[in-house]
């Protein structure tokens, strides 16, 4: 299947031939037209869909559960983000998953999951 992306855009507003660029945010790569008249931006469908749905995730609140297991803790993470993680790393198999644990303060323990992009 042809992706949009390997299309030539037109601006509607100009009419003329817009360029293909890429920028970063927050780990992703977001693929867009942009207009060398305008700068009117237009995202690829697909990968803005992906960031919404990231940025969506992150804003909520999740609670887990926390067990102990011998002289570790054991934590439950909910399945959607997971599966959230496992889509991405399939998708984009160039970037490292990397999850990290930390301690931040009593109490509190934070669980970040890590996009780096080469
Ligand atoms: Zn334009």
């Amino acid at each position: 299947m042809k992706d949009i992306f390997q299309a030539n855009m037109l601006c509607d507003k100009c009419d003329i031939k817009t360029d293909k660029k890429v920028a970063i945010k927050d780990g992703f790569k977001l693929r867009f037209f942009e207009c060398p008249k305008c700068k009117e931006k237009m995202y690829h469908p697909l990968d803005l869909k992906e960031y919404q749905e990231f940025k969506t995730l992150r804003q909520r609140h999740f609670d887990v559960k926390l067990r102990m297991v011998g002289n570790s803790f054991s934590v439950t993470i909910p399945r959607e983000i997971i599966e959230f993680e496992e889509k991405f790393a399939q998708m984009e198999k160039e970037m490292n998953n990397m999850m990290r644990l930390s301690l931040d303060e009593p109490g509190k323990v934070s669980i970040r999951f890590r996009k780096l992009v080469r």
